[in-house]
């Protein structure tokens, strides 16, 4: 049985190739675990369109899928330029201006989404379009505008990013953008927040107290992208235990740190991610050639494969599925990479105990998952209030699936993009992971292992009065 579920989630983005309920309802049949729901393309009203058709798409299929609002952060844009288009030699002077009513007139004078007046400093580099032109700050012309020196030809295009590696937001990542989202998100049903160009805790934490005075109940990805967040291995895992969990946001991180340093920083968040029982997502590229081909290369396939031998929770599609040609057999061919990799290969174990608090959930869980395998149970079931304890069970990752079930609706959405997690909605008793293992036994959801007639589960449990996780079960079925 444990060949047939895929433990490695996929989010998707979605996106104009992706903006109808029967798109959505085609990708998550296809093996969609959560959408990403971008904040810095499209409108508010057009994302709770796709957060309506998300759900009654999940309600049809009879599984949670994850809902990710990606809020845009202190990402800087260039404005809307004429003719869309402005070509750039090295040795160019441009002046990156941000007032408000700035119409670009196809000069060296060019409209920004930001003030970068009130921030940068003289001699730091900056990179437009994603990277492809390079450039040093030279000078700071006004209170709304800074000049650039251009280090390569190439030419530039409305809308592209804008990338400050050294700049310094001093604390200041959230955008008024950003807040008017957060606030609009929170009358959402949204299950996770990500939030863009996190350069500490402290962001994250941020964050964490403006959704709580909101009301909102959605977990915090933060997205792991700038040179600022990588600095040290301490402020890194400082992010870590801030956050639900983290997004390796592979695009921005190779632009502002340079794309070799990428591949360590995935396995490093991985091991992470683990040792502190937090969500891990691996975004970016995963299978980009599938934008414009029904087929990946042999390198993307070989990426996928890579995320799930090191045990991420999560592999992403971005334009894959927002912009591309073949969203839903791009999605095909992720569920089969990965279904191959995990039958075929074990997950790294492992590489450290976590400490603190997380302690006895480790313990318990690490118990559970070695006691599964040993006894060849055909499935773990977490029983679980708030989620932690399938949370510890995942950072375990098992061999074989874990079926967790709640009470509470929004858990069992966030947990649709743990690692081995399917969960399920049900009134609590104490018996609810027992009698939901019977009942699926009996649906044919959970098959029993050749050769048996009951169903074997490990079954984790906490007494909702006490301290979190405190019982490991096994049963017949
Ligand atoms: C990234 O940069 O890799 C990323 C995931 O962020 P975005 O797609 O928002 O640029």
């Amino acid at each position: 049985m444990s060949k047939l579920f895929k433990r490695t989630k996929i989010l998707a983005t979605i996106g104009p190739a992706t903006n109808s309920a029967e798109k959505i309802e085609e990708v998550i049949m296809a093996g969609v675990n959560g959408c990403r729901l971008n904040c810095s393309h499209g409108s508010n009203e057009e994302r709770a369109q796709q957060i309506k058709w998300i759900r009654e798409a999940a309600e049809k299929k009879g599984r949670s899928v994850a809902i990710l609002q990606d809020l845009q952060g202190p990402k800087i844009r260039l404005g809307m330029l004429k003719d869309n288009h402005l070509d750039v030699k090295r040795g160019d002077e441009l002046v990156l201006e941000s007032k408000e009513d700035f119409e670009h007139n196809g000069g060296m004078t060019v409209p920004v989404q930001y003030n970068l007046a009130e921030k940068v400093k003289v001699g730091e580099p900056i990179s437009l379009f994603d990277g492809k032109i390079k450039a040093t700050i030279t000078g700071i012309e006004s209170d709304t505008a800074i000049r650039i020196e251009i280090l390569n030809d190439g030419f530039i295009m409305s809308k592209k990013g804008i990338n400050l590696p050294d700049t310094d937001f001093g604390g200041d990542i959230i955008t008024p953008k950003d807040m008017a989202d957060i606030e609009r998100g929170a009358e959402e049903d949204y299950d996770y927040v990500s939030l863009s160009f996190v350069q500490s805790a402290d962001d994250i934490l941020k964050l964490k107290q403006i959704l709580l005075s909101l009301g909102s109940t959605a977990k915090v990805i933060a997205k792991i992208e700038t040179k600022k967040a990588i600095e040290s291995d301490e402020r890194l895992e400082e992010i870590v235990k801030a956050s639900d969990g983290i997004m390796v946001a592979r695009g921005d991180m190779a632009v502002e740190a340079g794309a070799e340093v990428v591949p360590i920083i995935q396995r490093k968040l991985i091991a992470m991610c683990r040792a502190h029982a937090k969500l891990c997502i691996v975004a970016t590229q995963m299978l980009s050639s599938m934008v414009d081909n029904p087929e990946p290369t042999r390198a993307e396939v070989s990426d996928v494969a890579t995320a799930v031998v090191q045990g991420a929770d999560v592999v992403m599609l971005s334009d894959e599925t927002a912009n591309g040609k073949y969203p839903v057999e791009t999605v095909k061919e992720m569920k089969k990479v990965i279904l191959y990799t995990q039958n075929h290969s074990r997950i790294a174990p492992i590489s450290r105990a976590p400490e603190g608090e997380s302690a006895v959930y480790d313990a318990i869980s690490s118990a559970a998952a070695r006691l599964a395998e040993k006894i060849e149970a055909d499935v773990i079931m977490c029983q679980t209030a708030s989620g932690a304890t399938a949370f510890a069970m995942a950072a375990q990752r098992p061999n074989l699936p874990i079926v967790s079930v709640t009470s509470n609706p929004r858990v069992a959405n966030q947990l649709a993009l743990l690692y081995a997690n399917s969960a399920f909605v049900r009134p609590y008793s104490e018996e609810f992971g027992y009698k939901l293992a019977k009942e699926q036994k009996e649906s044919g959801y959970l098959r029993v292992e050749e050769g048996r007639k009951d169903l074997l589960a490990v079954i984790v449990s906490g007494d909702k009065n006490k301290y979190g996780t405190d019982t490991i079960r096994v049963r017949q079925i």
